[in-house]
């Protein structure tokens, strides 16, 4: 059984999906106003882990993930550089598909983007207007949230506090300032607005995610993410507008992940304090994967602390999954199997599953993989480890994989039969007794990258990468 932390009841709750066998997943995407920094890819590693992880248990997963194309950041940042609102946005769109790419996250099933979902919007303020849940101020459409009894469920703020007459009109703000939010924003000078049949004007944010995720899943759905900054005001606006529309629950379970810090502060683009995925690759000569790993290892609801030296960490504890399985893959072990290896290999399959399943502790998963290392380690060491069980043994780890996603793909190594030959021969001059031919042999196998090791079993010969 999968139990997941749900921000809505403030509990951990066993997980099954509306439909069974399939879960419907929405997470929010990028505010494509610049390069996304590792603090949003936490996020979207996270995400990417719930979804290879639910993939891994059998479930169906479909994924939506949003675009916020058109916003306050997006028409700022457009206007300080002359360009339209697609022109602008274009390259920050491409890259971010290029970084979630470097990062290995599976892609979703449906990028839809704010800008070409307008009338989908519009239908849902017409009918939160005719329902009595929005009303229009100088061009604008407000919500009321003294109209919707649920306003707070999620973030848990205390509604009745706040005066309703009061307005806001920024796409984000904070608890304090809990007021009506803009549906619908009447043009002003210089920013770009559409026709429509609610007038002229341009979305706020939050009404996208609530348009965009019924479309491609319906008004009900499983599961939505983001990172602790969505649930106020973003989230608790996506509900108060879905639920009045539709009259129904919006979402099952809301995952959240916590932020990624640096010197004790979120990464944000406002505060300057952030590192692009491309930052860390090209200046700072990070492995994309130890950048993947270092985002996934820490458990999502717990604030991640970046610095390189936990950068250098996690390199080294990638290094040595990486070199046990270039081990496992290419020694050559001796023909059959242990008796005792598939016990080891399943008990390390169910803690990794179980550990997961337990809210997406990576720490129990993550210990369980370095556990059947150890103790595959020690086989290979007192030379029990026969090829079978490394043959299976790195299928586990592949197959474990599916849900990290850190590991290099199988190099396929084949040994030139020139050298085939050679070990042939020193083998022969052994039996012969002839051990300075076998030794010259050795020496000569060893200039080519390939070392042997003499066991009670036989040769057994090691690629050197
Ligand atoms: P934005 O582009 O600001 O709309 O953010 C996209 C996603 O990244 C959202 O799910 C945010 O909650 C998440 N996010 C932003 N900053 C951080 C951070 N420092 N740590 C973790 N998640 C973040
Ligand atoms: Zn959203």
């Amino acid at each position: 059984m999968i139990h997941f932390f749900n921000t809505l009841s403030g509990r951990r709750e066993p997980f099954s999906p509306l439909e069974p066998g399939h879960v419907k997943l929405y997470t929010c995407g990028p505010t494509v106003y610049d390069r996304q920094h590792i603090g949003n890819f936490r996020a979207y590693v996270f995400e990417d882990l719930l979804k290879r992880f639910l993939r891994f248990q059998g479930f169906g997963v479909t994924h939506v993930m949003n675009i916020t194309d058109v916003d306050d950041k997006t028409i700022r940042g457009a206007r300080d550089r002359g360009l339209s609102l697609e022109a602008f946005t274009a390259d920050y769109i491409k890259e971010f598909f290029a970084d979630l790419e470097t990062l290995r996250i599976t892609p979703a099933d449906h990028y839809p983007r704010a800008t070409g979902h307008i009338p989908d919007m519009v239908r849902i303020i017409q009918g939160l207007l005719a329902k009595g849940y929005a009303y229009r101020k100088d061009g604008s459409v407000y919500f009321s949230i003294a109209r919707f009894p649920g306003y707070g469920k999620l973030s848990k703020i205390d509604a009745t506090e706040l005066r309703a007459t009061e307005r806001v009109e920024s796409d984000e703000y904070d608890k304090e300032n809990a007021r009506d939010f803009a549906l619908w924003k009447a043009p002003k000078e210089g920013e770009p607005y559409w026709e429509s049949d609610i007038g002229p004007g341009r979305p706020g944010w939050h009404i996208e995610c609530s348009a965009m995720s019924a479309k491609y899943l319906g008004p009900t759905f499983d599961i939505h993410c983001g990172g602790v900054d969505n649930i106020f005001p973003h989230h608790e606006n996506e509900i108060a507008q879905s639920e009045a529309y539709w009259d129904r629950p919006f979402v099952k379970y809301w995952l959240h992940c916590h932020h990624l810090i640096v010197d004790g502060e979120k990464m944000a683009k406002s505060r300057g304090n952030f590192y692009t995925l491309r930052d860390l690759i090209e200046k700072q000569k990070a492995d994309p994967m130890a950048v993947r790993y270092l985002l996934l290892s820490t458990h999502y609801r717990k604030v991640l602390n970046f610095s390189f030296e936990a950068l250098e960490q996690d390199q080294a504890a990638l290094r040595r999954i990486q070199d046990f399985l270039y081990e496992v893959d290419n020694r050559a072990f001796p023909p059959g199997r242990r008796p005792e290896v598939p016990a080891i290999l399943d008990e390390a399959k169910a803690k990794f599953a179980e550990g997961l399943a337990d809210d997406l502790n990576i720490s129990l998963a993550l210990t369980a993989l370095f556990e059947l290392i150890k103790r595959i380690n020690v086989l290979i060491k007192d030379d029990q480890l026969r090829a079978d069980d490394a043959r299976e043994t790195a299928s586990l780890i592949r197959r474990l994989d599916e849900v990290l996603a850190v590991l290099p793909p199988k190099r396929e190594v084949k040994i030139p039969d020139e050298l085939m030959k050679k070990i042939e021969a020193r083998e022969q001059a052994r039996k012969d007794r002839n051990f300075k031919l076998a030794d010259a042999l050795r020496r000569e196998l060893a200039e080519s990258g390939l070392v042997l090791e003499d066991t009670k079993d036989g040769v057994r010969w090691k690629i050197l990468k």
